[in-house]
């Protein structure tokens, strides 16, 4: 297979597919790829820069034989979701690459995945860097992303009050799932950023957070960002109901085939990665409007439970509706959950 030098990769390729059906590269005062940095349009006088960068790294995050059409999706949907969790609009991406050598056919389905979401989020790719890794080396793909959100109304992880309820956007479990049987599944395979619910939610949500590390763990980063900030910190409980909790297509398949017990399907819905959901609080009056939201947005919005004030450092109990708390056995299990990177 013929490789392609740099500068052509990036002339051929990434220059002309970079501008398509995005508007930023029609905007007289904007300047994408091509000179040492690219210049943004000015933002509104009310709004703020987000800023957000996540990698993916061939052998850890992926595999080398992955589709690279869902690949390309993967870098950017994931840095999206970060977007999304701050309640911010996109505006636009550099991708860094680490590549062993440039493969055209292979380069052209990355960036067909990589480029229609961009194209789908108005989140136009405006730069990058391209080198060389060792013959023996992984490679590597890395995103930094910029958004604009109106001062103040940025949907932070610190922001819980007491009696917050929480809520998660569409399902749980079938990323996990799809990882524990090394299968592939949409969910993990083509993630889908909740961009629109988390520019919705400012003003409404207290705090949010996306799912990439295993629901329980993010909900544990709420609390503890709620006990470290400046202002008025509070040390907190959340109270979840398993029993609530919106189980995905996968598992929920695979628990009437009897393949996957009940009690593994919450522990993988609770512990599982991958899931670039949006985990948010809210107080307990904007539940009429959370559920519009929802409607509007034809996506599944669940209140899995709520927080409130606790005394021993950030803690999470685990009950059912009748408020029965979870089996000694399965709390063993989910205890050691979430993915740690280190
Ligand atoms: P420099 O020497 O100034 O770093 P480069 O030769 O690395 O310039 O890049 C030339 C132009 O191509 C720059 O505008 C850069 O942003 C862009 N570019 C390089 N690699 C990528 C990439 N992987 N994705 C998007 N743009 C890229
Ligand atoms: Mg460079």
């Amino acid at each position: 297979m013929a490789s392609l030098g740099e500068f052509e990769f990036i002339d051929q390729f990434l220059k002309a597919q970079a501008a398509r059906g995005q508007p930023f590269y029609r905007h007289p005062q904007a300047l994408g790829i091509g000179d040492d940095a690219a210049l943004l349009p000015p933002l509104a006088a009310n709004e703020q820069v987000a800023m957000a960068s996540d990698m993916l790294i061939e052998g850890r995050h992926y595999l080398s034989q992955v589709d690279p059409r869902a690949l390309g999706h993967k870098v950017l949907a994931v840095n999206l979701s970060d977007i999304a969790a701050m309640g911010a609009r996109p505006l636009g991406f550099t991708l860094s690459a680490g590549l062993r050598d440039i493969r055209p056919d292979w380069m052209e389905r990355f960036l067909d995945g990589l480029l229609s979401l961009a194209r789908d989020a108005a989140c136009p790719l405006i730069g990058g860097d391209t080198t060389a890794v060792p013959a023996d080396a992984p490679e590597v793909f890395s995103v930094a992303i910029l958004g604009a959100v109106p001062l103040g109304e940025a949907l932070r992880r610190d922001g819980l009050q007491p009696e917050d309820d929480l809520w998660i956007s569409g399902h749980l479990g079938d990323a996990a799932y799809a990882v524990s049987r090394n299968a592939e599944d949409p969910k993990l395979n083509w993630p889908q950023p909740r961009i629109e619910l988390g520019m919705r939610l400012r003003g409404i949500a207290s705090a949010a957070i996306d799912i990439s590390d295993g629901l329980q763990s993010e909900i544990m980063h709420l609390c503890q960002g709620a006990r470290n900030r400046d202002v008025a910190p509070k040390t907190l409980k959340a109270v979840l109901n398993w029993e609530s909790l919106p189980m995905g297509p996968s598992v929920t398949a695979s628990i009437a085939s009897t393949a996957l017990s009940q009690a593994d399907a919450i522990c993988i819905a609770i512990t599982g990665g991958d899931e670039y959901e949006l985990l948010f609080g809210a107080p307990q009056r904007e539940r009429a409007a959370i559920r519009s939201i929802g409607a509007a947005l034809g996506l599944a919005l669940t209140r899995i439970g709520h927080v409130e004030s606790g005394r021993d450092g950030p803690q999470i109990d685990w009950v059912n509706t009748a408020g029965q708390p979870i089996p000694a056995q399965w709390q063993q299990r989910i205890s050691g959950g979430g993915f740690r990177h280190f």
